[in-house]
């Protein structure tokens, strides 16, 4: 599957789980992919075990995951184009000089 339609499968799950059932905020929305990195970050901090709902994976990849689905669920719910920003995205990272011009992070 492209990223596309990634974008329109978990938003098709979402909306079957009543998800979008009521108006979400941009901001609430956004928060919540917020909280799956601060997820990830106490992964992290405990050393990474595997996860318990998906255990091939660790828990860091599964909160990853989990933004990554809040994203591309909030791309289809607004009509984002996140395939084509992340191309356009990428190639122009990619044109940019080392670290940016003089950038510490
Ligand atoms: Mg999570």
């Amino acid at each position: 599957m492209n990223i596309s339609d990634w974008q329109r499968d978990v938003h098709e799950t979402a909306r079957e789980h009543g998800w979008w059932d009521r108006s979400r905020s941009t901001g609430e929305v956004l928060m919540l992919m917020v909280t799956e990195l601060a997820e990830a970050m106490e992964a992290y901090r405990i050393g990474n075990p595997p996860s318990e709902k998906i255990p091939r994976f660790t828990q860091i990849e599964e909160e990853l995951a989990d933004c990554l689905i809040r994203m591309l669920d909030f791309a289809a719910a607004e009509g984002l184009d996140l395939e084509g920003a992340l191309a356009a995205k990428a190639a122009y990272n990619a044109s940019r000089p080392y670290r940016h011009g003089d950038k510490l992070a």
